[in-house]
């Protein structure tokens, strides 16, 4: 039997947040969990990291100087906690089979991670997802999001945004932005693209790990970038090596 698709998802909080730019909208948790259904019917093995910017980041949290930095990312880590809890409903609402795997424990609320259970949930066609950041402060979710996928073994983390994928200027500014298909590590690390931040795609390029930026709302594309079509999102990798 082939060797089955192992992906990981990153949203970011933000997207969740829709038009309000702060919580949950509903109706995006509902559009998100209709392609991650068609990724699990397709024998696509899913896992899923969700950011905490809809509610708080470490960083904008300690700006006023009373809450410490790390304090400040311990609250930012408990935000993609609850980011999780609400994407785990929202997929069982839809027929799957799900489990939230925190790296800070809390036992009533969720499981703790553990790479070979994960592995475990992931083979049996639950989709996983994986909470609370890297459990450390001053990392990001993008960090925690690659590490897990490298720990799983996935083939692929694809960083799920509001638009197809990397331009060379701004596409909502400039209607002549072009969409760049192939980047390679070093072009994602430029201070004018910035796929993810430097320790992400540090640790993607270390591992080989290739990074798919593609846009969330296009219904059907989750599914389309897995079964290997990049026409419409970027794609960053080694770019001496087929894929
Ligand atoms: N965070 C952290 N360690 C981690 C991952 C996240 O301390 O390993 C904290 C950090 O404060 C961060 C917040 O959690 O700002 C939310 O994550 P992030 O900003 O990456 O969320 P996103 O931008 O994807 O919504």
């Amino acid at each position: 039997m082939d060797k089955k698709k192992r992906i990981l998802v990153k949203f970011s909080g933000e997207a969740l947040a829709g038009t309000t730019g702060f919580g949950i909208d509903v109706s995006i948790l509902k559009q998100i969990s209709l392609q991650i259904k068609e990724l699990v019917l397709n024998d696509i093995e899913v896992s899923i990291v969700i950011g905490g910017g809809n509610i708080i980041r470490g960083v904008s949290a300690s700006a006023g100087g009373i809450i410490k930095r790390a304090s400040g990312d311990h609250m930012g880590m408990l935000a993609t906690v609850i980011n999780a809890i609400a994407m785990r409903e929202a997929l069982e609402n839809a027929g799957m089979d799900v489990r939230v795997q925190s790296a800070i424990k809390m036992e009533a609320i969720c499981e703790t991670f553990i790479l070979g259970r994960a592995q475990r949930h992931l083979e049996k066609g639950r989709v996983v997802i994986f909470a609370a950041g890297t459990g450390n402060p001053f990392f990001t979710t993008d960090t925690a999001a690659t590490l897990r996928a490298i720990e799983i073994e996935a083939d692929l983390i694809i960083k799920a945004t509001k638009v197809n994928g990397v331009y060379d200027k701004d596409p909502n500014k400039y209607e002549e932005a072009k969409l760049l298909n192939v980047l390679s590590y070093e072009d994602a690390m430029k201070d004018n693209i910035k796929v993810m931040d430097d320790t992400a795609i540090a640790l993607a390029k270390d591992n080989n790990l290739p990074i798919v930026v593609c846009n969330m709302f296009k219904d059907g594309n989750l599914l389309k970038i897995t079964n290997g079509d990049f026409s419409e999102c970027s794609i960053v990798r080694n770019l001496n090596q087929e894929i």
